[in-house]
C-alpha cells in the first residue's frame, strides 16, 4: 500500500479515515512467528483493544492467531469473529466476579490477577482451568501510563505473595493451568524481560499442572527515525533456548504464549485527515486538519510522535508546521514538524495509526469517530461507518417535556 493507494482510499471514502494494510499485518505475524520457531508450541493471542474492529479480529483469527481480551465485550466481539473459545484468554484488572463467571461459562481461559478473586472463583469453581498473572515488579516499559510491571502497580500478583497464593490454591483445590506476566508496552532492553521471565519460571515451578506460560507483550516498533524497536529476533533465541531448557527441568512441553497489539497492528494502520486551514502566526505556521484528539489520542496522552506527511504533495518543498486539530483545548499531533508544502484541502497521513488509535476515539466535542478501511489483496473494504448525528444523539433520552414553555408562561 502506497501513498498514491491511501489518496484514493481518502477520495472513495472520505477523510478523517483509518486505514489498515492486512499484508502489514500478516507480515508482522510471520515474523514473530519466525522469531520463536524453535519453540514447540508458540501461541500468540493478539491483543483486541489495540485494535477491535470485527473485520481485524476475522483477520487475525485466519492468520491462525489466538485472541487476548481485557473485558466481557471483547470475548464476545472475539467469539462473533469466530474464535473458538479455547483460543481466548480473558485478562481483566480490577472487573467483578460475575464478568469473570460470566465469560468463563462462555468457555475461555481465565486468567485472574488478585489474591481476593482468586480465592472467590477457585472456592466456587474449583474444576476450571485458571492462569495466574504475576506481577515481577520489573521495570519495563516507556511511559509510567504503560508500564504495568512496578512495585507499585495495579497489575499482576506480587511475587512477594506467592506464599498467600499457594495457600488459596492448596485450599480450594483449584487447578492453576497457565502462569501469565505483561510487564508494559515498549521493552527496551530484552535483558530486562528475560530477566523478568527467570522470576515467571521460578514461579512456574511450584505449579504442577501447568499447560502454558504467557510472555505478555510489550514489543516496541519504532515510530520515528531513530527510535529503538525491540529485537524480536534476538528475543526469539534468547527466550527460546531458556524456555526449552525449562520445559525440560519441569518434564513437559509447554505452550509459549505472547500477546501482542502495537506489534501486530501499529504500523498497518494510516490516519488520514484534510487540511481545513493553514495558519500563519507571527512564530509557527499552523496547519488544522478536520480531526483531533477525539480520533487520535496518543500524541495528547502519552506524548506519543506520529509520523505526520503530506501525501497530497509528496514532492513539495519541505517546510515547518505544527499540525493542530479542531478541539477546544490544547490539541496537538505534531509541533514543528518538516513537511512537504501544505495547502488547504491536503490530505495529512499520521503513520503507525494501528494501536490505540480508533480504540481510543470518542465523541468528545459531539464530532464522528472516524470511518475504518482495511486494504486486503489489493481491494479497500469498508470495515465501520462514518458515524452520522444519529450516532451522537443514539442512548440521549430527551426530557424536553420537562424544560416545556407553556403558552401562558410566555409574557406578551
Ligand atoms: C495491552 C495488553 C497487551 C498488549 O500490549 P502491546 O504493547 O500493545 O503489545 C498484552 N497483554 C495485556 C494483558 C494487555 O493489557
Amino acid at each position: 500500500m502506497d501513498s498514491q493507494n491511501l489518496l484514493n482510499i481518502a477520495k472513495q471514502f472520505g477523510a478523517p479515515l483509518y486505514v489498515y494494510d492486512a499484508e502489514k499485518i500478516a507480515a508482522q505475524y510471520q515474523r514473530l512467528t519466525k522469531a520463536f520457531k524453535g519453540v514447540s508450541s508458540l501461541r500468540l493471542n493478539y491483543a483486541a483493544k489495540a485494535l477491535s474492529n470485527i473485520s481485524v479480529l476475522r483477520l487475525m483469527n485466519n492468520l491462525g492467531s489466538g485472541l487476548d481480551t481485557v473485558s466481557i465485550q471483547e470475548v464476545k466481539l472475539g467469539l462473533m469473529a469466530g474464535f473458538k473459545p479455547e483460543s481466548i484468554i480473558y485478562t481483566p484488572n480490577g472487573v467483578s466476579l460475575e464478568e469473570i463467571e460470566e465469560a468463563s461459562a462462555l468457555g475461555v481461559q481465565i486468567n485472574i490477577d488478585n489474591l481476593s478473586i482468586l480465592e472467590q472463583f477457585g472456592s466456587k469453581h474449583p474444576d476450571v482451568p485458571v492462569c495466574i498473572r504475576i506481577n515481577p515488579h520489573v521495570m519495563a516499559g516507556g511511559n509510567s501510563n504503560i508500564s504495568v510491571g512496578h512495585i507499585d502497580s495495579k497489575f499482576g500478583i506480587s511475587i512477594h505473595q506467592i506464599p498467600h497464593l499457594l495457600r488459596i490454591v492448596d485450599l480450594t483445590q483449584m487447578n492453576i493451568n497457565g502462569i501469565h506476566m505483561h510487564t508494559g508496552s515498549d521493552i527496551l532492553d530484552i535483558d530486562v524481560f528475560l530477566y523478568a521471565s527467570e522470576i515467571l519460571f521460578e514461579t512456574a515451578k511450584n505449579f504442577k499442572a501447568l499447560d502454558f506460560i504467557d510472555f505478555g507483550s510489550g514489543f516496541k516498533v519504532p515510530y520515528k527515525a531513530g527510535d529503538i524497536e525491540t529485537n524480536v529476533e534476538e528475543l526469539g533465541k534468547k527466550l527460546t533456548t531458556r524456555f526449552n531448557e525449562f520445559c525440560a527441568d519441569y518434564g513437559k512441553e509447554l505452550t509459549l504464549a505472547f500477546e501482542p497489539g502495537k506489534f501486530l497492528v501499529s504500523e498497518a494502520g494510516s490516519f488520514l485527515a484534510k487540511v481545513n486551514v493553514v495558519k500563519q502566526t507571527t512564530s509557527t505556521v499552523f496547519a488544522s486538519v478536520d480531526s483531533g484528539f477525539n480520533h487520535l489520542i496518543r500524541p495528547m496522552l502519552y506524548g506519543a510522535s506520529h509520523q505526520i506527511s503530506n501525501i497530497s504533495n509528496p514532492k513539495g518543498r519541505e517546510r515547518y508546521y505544527s499540525v493542530v486539530g479542531y478541539i477546544c483545548e490544547t490539541d496537538t499531533f505534531g509541533s514543528n514538524r518538516r513537511i512537504n508544502e501544505i495547502s488547504e484541502g491536503d490530505i495529512l497521513c499520521f503513520k503507525n495509526a494501528g494501536a490505540y488509535c480508533f480504540t481510543m476515539a470518542s465523541n468528545y466535542n459531539s464530532r464522528y469517530r472516524p470511518a475504518e478501511v482495511l486494504w486486503h489483496n489489493g481491494k479497500a473494504h469498508l470495515i465501520r461507518k462514518r458515524e452520522t448525528f444519529d450516532d451522537i444523539l443514539r442512548n440521549q433520552v430527551d426530557v424536553k417535556e420537562l424544560f416545556e414553555v407553556s403558552e401562558k408562561a410566555v409574557v406578551k
